[in-house]
């Protein structure tokens, strides 16, 4: 996809079960298994733009087979990802986190061959909201650890103490020009999503905000937001703005429509453009 001169590519985890408690493992056959009630299905999908100068990262995916002595070391990754299309861990010159729960940080980070916690990707300055890692340091008060979609910030505190890790403090701030992260809050404290805009044309990345087309219908309701109703908000005024924008929605949890752009249908709710 292009947005202006800007490349995008959507880099596909694949498809994970999610268990109401959070957890999260990756479906080997989808033919095989069938998921039960009680578990929600998801797509992973961390987007790259490259700027033709820059090579930007938004969100990490589960870096499943990054680590040293990992049982299955084959599994799909941001590294096996970047090299799909022909980048190495060492292109990427920033990473913007939508939000820190662990289903999109943890592929910034492994565990060596002398069991040190190493930064995936040497090169990247990785862009979240101060707020957003308070609510993760205050978490750990206050929630059982769960492995898979809540926070757990363990492994981030060696990129911390590195410098790797920029906080940022404003609701509106250009990364790289072309850009920005607006704070949305809602889906976590600190949430983010991306603007992407170049030469008149314009994409939003909606992390969490939006994880998928079923989250398009303004009635649908949701135990996933921290502030559901300032989710709620953030998610109309950006579906308002993405019409107007004529903007492409980038979808990070979809299964299978990762893209697109918004029309409205005839209650002027707004849905997926078809083809
Ligand atoms: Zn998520």
């Amino acid at each position: 996809m292009e947005i202006g001169d800007f490349r995008l590519e959507q880099l596909s985890e694949g498809i994970f079960e999610v268990s109401q408690a959070g957890s999260i493992h990756k479906i080997r056959d989808l033919g095989k298994e069938r998921a039960s009630e009680s578990v929600t299905r998801v797509g992973l999908d961390p987007v790259l733009i490259d700027t033709g100068s820059k090579v930007i990262l938004l969100d990490a995916g589960l870096g499943m087979g990054l680590d040293n002595k990992e049982p299955e070391p084959d599994t799909s990754n941001i590294v096996t990802n970047l090299d799909i299309f022909g980048y190495h861990p060492k292109d990427i010159s920033a990473v913007i986190l939508s939000h820190l729960h662990y289903d999109h940080v943890a592929g910034l980070s492994y565990t060596n061959k002398t069991d040190r916690i190493t930064a995936t990707l040497p090169n990247a300055k990785i862009y979240v909201q101060k707020i957003e890692w308070e609510a993760a340091l205050h978490s750990l008060e206050s929630r059982p650890e769960v492995q898979g979609m809540g926070y757990e910030p363990d492994d981030l505190y060696r990129l911390v103490a590195d410098g790797r890790i920029v906080f940022l403090e404003k609701e509106l701030q250009e990364i790289s020009k072309g850009i920005t992260v607006i704070r949305t809050a809602g889906h976590t404290p600190g949430h983010q999503i991306v603007r992407i805009r170049r030469s008149g044309q314009t994409a939003y990345y909606c992390g969490d905000l939006i994880p998928n087309e079923l989250y398009l219908n303004r009635f649908v309701s949701t135990k996933i937001d921290t502030d559901y109703i300032k989710a709620r908000k953030a998610r109309v005024l950006l579906m308002q703005q993405a019409w107007r924008d004529k903007a492409t929605l980038l979808f990070y949890h979809s299964m299978y429509v990762k893209a697109g752009m918004l029309v409205r249908d005839k209650n002027r709710g707004f849905v997926l453009k078809k083809g």
